[in-house]
């Protein structure tokens, strides 16, 4: 459906507005791209533009799962160093931090004149940063430049699989030089759901807390089945089957 109304927005553009949209800001699905290279007229002139808020975000959702990987524990070999580095290394506090630091890095390459391949190694170089070693950061991006600081005991398996993680970004350089995200249609998209009721209750809505109240107390004092309960004690009849039904689903037999 969210295809579909993209590709009507595409092929009407020039009859309603006379232009073509150059650019589609995405979220790392494709499959909008796909549609609207087999459906509109000029669908291969089209360049999909990540949304650099779900780039990050698939980052962060990367690392928590790193982390539960590496939170098992491991085997105990007698006689050898036991301790879990990684796990004691990727605690929540550090996701945040690096977090943070990938998107401070993003948005300021996002303005910089440094060409793609450049802006590809300083992000592929943000694993080695975020874990002490600074060798090869660059002094306008990093304070502790040339240096190379405590590097945790982290295994090299975990160092190529964090490094992995966070040097992701670099499949989409160009997205990040365009720095566009998504934020507009998730604020109609959310005001539209709220009115709707599709994804949440608007609470907000005139008397509706109000009923919400009298609801929960009516829940309060005569059970799940207060609705039934309510008919029968207002109109001294039994209540409607769809009534029952809901009460019903609740668990509960209805009165
Ligand atoms: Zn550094």
């Amino acid at each position: 459906m969210e295809a579909d109304i993209i590709v009507q927005g595409f092929l009407e553009s020039e009859k309603l507005h006379g232009i073509r949209y150059k650019k589609l800001i995405g979220d790392g699905d494709s499959s909008v791209l796909k549609q609207l290279v087999e459906r509109c007229p000029y669908g291969r002139q089209i360049f999909k533009v990540e949304c650099v808020n779900h780039l990050l975000k698939n980052r962060t959702i990367d690392l928590y799962e790193l982390q539960t990987k590496w939170s098992k524990s491991k085997e105990k070999v007698p006689g050898e160093d036991n301790r879990n580095y990684e796990k004691e290394f990727l605690k929540d506090n550090r996701i945040k931090q690096i977090g943070k630091t990938v998107r401070s890095v993003v948005e300021d390459l996002s303005e910089s004149n440094e060409d793609a391949n450049s802006k590809s190694a300083i992000i592929r170089n943000l694993g080695a940063h975020c874990t002490g070693d600074h060798t090869k950061c660059r002094m306008e991006y990093c304070p502790k430049s040339g240096q190379r600081q405590n590097t945790y005991n982290l295994s090299t398996a975990f160092l190529f699989e964090l490094s992995d993680i966070i040097g992701r970004p670099t499949e989409h350089t160009s997205s990040i030089t365009e720095y566009q995200t998504t934020n507009l249609c998730e604020s109609l998209m959310s005001l539209i759901s709220k009115y709707t009721g599709a994804k949440q209750v608007f609470y907000g809505r005139r008397s509706s807390y109000t009923y919400r109240v009298h609801g929960a107390g009516l829940n309060f004092n005569n059970g799940l089945h207060w609705r039934s309960k309510m008919h029968r004690f207002r109109y001294e009849e039994s209540p409607p089957s769809l009534l029952k039904q809901m009460d019903n689903k609740r668990g509960k037999i209805c009165c």
